[in-house]
């Protein structure tokens, strides 16, 4: 269980969109009964990791908002992982190249999270099912299950009951975010689920994600956030206007926001999109959905 000293590692932690997120109650425990279609997108960060004598964890990023302390996911998934197997915990330094961009609703912290699950079970216990890693990965949070499997898959509960979906058709996503955070308590606390006017029809794009009909998924993306999103976030609308008039098949507020993303036919029309939002916003980018396994 122990690698050598000096030894270093590393993984790719993948973006995730939202293609639907719909709420469909309030649960005894508090939290909400989740249905999630989620996508992981080419958009990655890199979690690198060496490994040392002693117990110590330390962590630092390229990026000045990602935590080096142990609020860090990446950091917390590793104090999880020992404590689950009962070895005793090495050294560790971890690095976080950041990509993914910071409090945006696409999931980066849990992904570090989940990719430094990987990169243990990979170097250190390779005999660990997907299922016994994806336990470790929801006591660190409810959309790291998610993120150990990746691709395309429907979250149900808070987010932890998968069942994997086949992927998006090849298409070119565009996001883009503006540079405000939205608090995700605060949006969940705006719910009145008797009072969301829509819902997404969640059976009907599993149905188009299984015919691979791109076109039939597009009409059904959609975000209940949207709905309940506080007049002073009304700019993630009016992104999604913008990407729809510039040709999207469809767009959506991804998670809690603020990214909002648009599913492009060809590169050529996201690349015209992303050139024109880049002269309102500096966080726009041009990437695409992953396919195939990360286990
Ligand atoms: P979600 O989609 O799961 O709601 P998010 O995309 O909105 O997540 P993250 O980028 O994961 O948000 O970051 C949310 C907060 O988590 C940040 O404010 C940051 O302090 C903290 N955090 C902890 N670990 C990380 C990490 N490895 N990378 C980024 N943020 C991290």
């Amino acid at each position: 269980m122990r690698p050598p000293a000096g030894h270093t590692a590393q993984e790719t932690a993948y973006g995730k969109l939202n293609l639907s997120l719909d709420i469909l109650g309030r649960r005894e425990d508090g939290y909400h009964e989740l249905a999630m279609v989620m996508q992981s997108v080419a958009l990655c960060d890199t979690v690198r990791c060496d490994f040392y004598e002693g117990g110590e964890i330390a962590a630092e990023s390229d990026s000045p908002y990602v935590p080096a302390d142990s609020r860090n996911l990446a950091w917390r998934a590793a104090e999880a992982f020992f404590r689950a197997v009962g070895a005793e915990q090495p050294g560790l330094s971890i690095r976080i190249e950041k990509r993914i961009p910071v409090s945006a609703g696409m999931a980066g912290g849990s992904s570090d999270g989940a990719a430094m699950l990987r990169l243990l079970r990979r170097e250190l216990a390779p005999a660990f099912s997907q299922g016994e890693l994806e336990a470790i990965g929801a006591s660190v949070g409810s959309d790291v299950p998610y993120c150990i499997r990746g691709t395309t898959a429907l979250a149900r509960g808070r987010g932890e009951l998968l069942t994997d979906l086949p992927p998006l058709p090849p298409c070119t996503i565009l996001l883009c975010k503006p540079d405000f955070p939205i608090s995700t308590p605060e949006l969940f606390g705006a719910v009145r689920v008797r009072r969301l006017r829509f819902h997404p029809d969640t059976a009907g794009l599993c149905r188009a994600l299984e015919a691979g009909d791109l076109e039939g998924i597009c009409r059904r993306i959609y975000n209940v956030f949207e709905d309940v999103l506080p007049r002073r976030f009304g700019q993630v609308l009016e992104i999604k206007q913008a990407m729809l008039q510039l040709d999207a098949m469809a767009a959506s507020m991804t998670g809690s926001g603020p990214t909002v993303f648009g599913i492009y036919g060809s590169p050529e029309a996201a690349d015209r999109a992303a050139e024109v939002l880049r002269r309102d916003f500096r966080q726009v980018y041009v990437t695409r959905p992953v396919q195939g396994n990360f286990f």
